[in-house]
């Protein structure tokens, strides 16, 4: 076999990674921002990353550079929560969470019985993923095995690092959308036999949440878990208070919401909760003692009334933390808003999340919660070159605000209240240009 030879290629712009949580100081040594940088890619992983005169004079000869001087950097944004078949029922006009499933969320996933509607929707989710940088997430599929085969399938043949799973749901929900506890086990280990570590796929061991399972369901997603201790286990917890209500009436023996998670083994490295918001200092204590990780899901939050999370307790109790869209519950695909969002409902609560702290949130955060954080998620040699390029012109108010913001602290956050889908200018995986306007 004739080997291939090495493809290196150089980028140079303003680079942006972390090293580590930058805390909520100003001063934050754990920041990697170089204004004229210089990012060296070889055979799809990161080499280098420093600012250009370090590193230009060490390039080969002839080596590509490929100029995007003014633009941004960053590690490609990691969202760890978001629902693929409710990408068309996005921005329903609804009352709270539990009446927005029944009239809305529930309907859409119906569709997904049919494979074909299910991968023309991936499609089209990955795509808009991809446009708004985002080269990872933690993905709801549907009750439907083959939600999850179309989704993985598209996945694949991009060659994206994205973690996905088919919904365990048994009762409280539509007859058409239902499993059984054997069912859910049976086509869940399945799944994971197909799936799980095939290229860059993980699988989601994904009950939707603690109302919608039987104690015999939660007990065999839990032996699931407990079968595949790398695979990850995907669910929502204390979103809403009439859910939490209803979860305590259904497990009157659990101490908590999420100690019913807990009680079936649940709770666990590479457990990922969605919301997060209605816990106590012990469920708190219980997220960070087991390594499991919040979503923390700020449009969704708002948009369907469900609380502020409380980023001030998360941190004091050391529990780790990433960001989701959510979508459909959401109400954007895109980072950057999500940053705006996730920053006023701090604000709210009292608690100031500084620029770094945010952008560090949305793509090594992330990549913590999710425990992938030695493949992607920042600029360390070996790490997945997934990286996008971020405009800080994309709109005339931008680039106007942009000429009295002196710092790139000010510019950072002026861009995050800002932003949007039109900031991104191209997105990268694994070193190939996935998608771009620049
Ligand atoms: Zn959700």
């Amino acid at each position: 076999m004739k080997a291939r030879a090495p493809s290196l290629r150089a980028y140079r712009g303003s680079l942006l990674h972390f090293l580590g949580d930058p805390g909520d100081g100003d001063a934050a040594p754990a920041v990697q921002y170089f204004d004229d940088g210089l990012l060296v890619v070889e055979n799809g992983f990161v080499k280098a990353a420093d600012e250009a005169r370090m590193l230009l004079p060490a390039l080969p000869a002839g080596a590509q550079i490929v100029d995007y001087a003014g633009h941004l950097l960053l590690p490609g944004f990691i969202d760890t929560h978001i629902h693929y078949p409710q990408t068309d029922m996005i921005a329903a006009y609804a009352a709270q969470l539990l009446d927005w499933l029944d009239d809305h969320a529930f309907p859409a996933e119906h569709r997904f019985a049919d494979a074909g509607h299910a991968a023309e929707c991936s499609r089209f989710f990955l795509d808009e993923l991809l446009r708004n940088g985002t080269t990872t997430a933690l993905v709801f599929g549907t009750v439907h095995p083959s939600s999850v085969d179309a989704f993985f399938a598209q996945a694949e043949s991009r060659n994206l690092r994205m973690i996905a799973g088919k919904v365990l749901m048994d009762r409280n929900c539509p007859e058409y959308l239902r499993d059984t506890a054997h069912s859910g086990y049976r086509d869940s280990s399945a799944l994971i036999e197909k799936w799980d570590g095939r290229g860059r796929l993980h699988y989601a061991i994904t009950p939707r949440f603690a109302v919608t399972s039987s104690e015999a369901q939660l007990e065999s997603a839990g032996r699931l878990a407990a079968e595949h201790p790398g695979v990850f286990v995907h669910s929502h917890v204390a979103e809403n208070l009439k859910e939490v209500k209803w979860a305590r009436e259904l497990f009157p023996q659990a101490r908590s919401y999420l100690d019913i998670y807990e009680r079936f083994g649940l709770l666990r490295e590479r457990a990922v909760y969605a919301h997060c918001i209605h816990l106590d200092d012990e469920d708190r204590q219980r997220m960070t003692h087991t390594g499991a990780a919040a979503a923390v899901c700020a449009t969704s939050n708002l948009f369907l009334g469900s609380g502020l999370f409380d980023f001030a307790a998360a941190r004091r109790a050391g529990m780790r933390t990433g960001l989701g869209t959510d979508v459909g519950g959401g109400t954007s695909f895109s980072m950057l808003r999500t940053l705006a969002e996730t920053y006023k409902v701090a604000q709210m609560r009292g608690h100031r999340l500084t620029p770094w702290r945010s952008f560090y949130l949305a793509t090594l955060g992330g990549a913590k919660a999710l425990g992938l954080d030695d493949r992607i998620g920042s600029f360390a040699p070996g790490r997945e070159a997934d990286f996008v390029v971020l405009r800080m012109d994309s709109t005339p108010l931008i680039a106007r605000r942009m000429k009295t913001a002196h710092t790139p602290a000010e510019k950072l956050f002026a861009l995050m209240m800002l932003g949007d889908d039109r900031a991104v200018g191209a997105t990268y995986i694994m070193g190939e240009r996935a998608w771009g306007s620049l």
